[in-house]
């Protein structure tokens, strides 16, 4: 794979000679029910990334590890950025890419606190970067990659830190993933209207998953996800 903390700045000088790709992995630090390491979302996001610049070429950013959390505060941990401190490091880092010559950013995010940050970002700083154009790729939210989630997994599927992120992290990192501290008490997903806030979020889901107790997750149905997301992502990448 292609990182960019592991070329000098002469290579990036030689790349960008004959490319003006990047991706921009984004995740958080925060947690992911009793049985998933905090670090979730970064590791996935990073994991899709890792992958697609290994089959590209294109040159990956360092991850950002923080992300936009502020209704998982009630969990110790839980590190957040508010989400105009997100806004404005996803400002400076699309300005440096922009300054260098990297017109083509394709941002893998890991967690859905971060997209109305990211999106809000992109409206924002659009008109001081003419040119510049960002795609942005989350598995959960992908028509095409959620129908492996579903073809693999079922309905089941849930959401935050059930079978989906369960199923990702046995592949990418068992070694963060504890099954055993599952404890039985499903909450499963509400249909509501309402905001999750710090205080809804810990009421609704007090164990911190969103979805049922994801206890039968597979490394093989997590693997087939990472493969599909690859798949789109490289796709995306070769067709710009
Ligand atoms: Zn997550």
């Amino acid at each position: 794979m292609n990182l960019l903390g592991n070329l000098s700045w002469t290579g990036v000088k030689k790349y960008l000679k004959r490319d003006n790709r990047i991706i921009l992995p984004l995740g958080a630090t925060e947690e992911h029910g009793p049985h998933l390491g905090l670090g979730t979302d970064y590791y996935e996001a990073e994991a899709i990334a890792h992958r697609v610049s290994e089959a590209t070429g294109v040159i990956t950013a360092p991850t950002l590890n923080y992300g936009m959390s502020l209704s998982l505060m009630g969990f110790p941990g839980t590190l957040s950025l508010s989400p105009k401190t997100l806004m404005a490091v996803l400002e400076d880092i699309l300005r440096s890419f922009y300054q260098h010559g990297f017109r083509r950013v394709m941002i893998v995010n890991g967690h859905g606190g971060n997209t109305a940050s990211i999106t809000s970002t992109i409206q924002t700083i659009a008109p001081e970067l003419p040119g510049q154009s960002v795609k942005l790729f989350e598995w959960w939210k992908d028509a095409e990659a959620y129908r492996v989630v579903i073809e693999t997994m079922g309905e089941q599927a849930g959401s935050h830190a059930s079978f989906g992120e369960t199923a990702l992290m046995l592949a990418i990192h068992p070694d963060a993933v504890k099954l055993e501290n599952l404890t039985g008490n499903d909450a499963p997903m509400k249909n509501s209207r309402e905001m999750l806030t710090i205080k809804t979020f810990s009421q609704q889901y007090p164990d911190g998953i969103i979805g049922l107790d994801p206890g039968n997750a597979t490394p093989k149905a997590g693997e087939a996800v990472l493969k599909k997301s690859v798949e789109i992502c490289v796709r995306e990448l070769e067709d710009w």
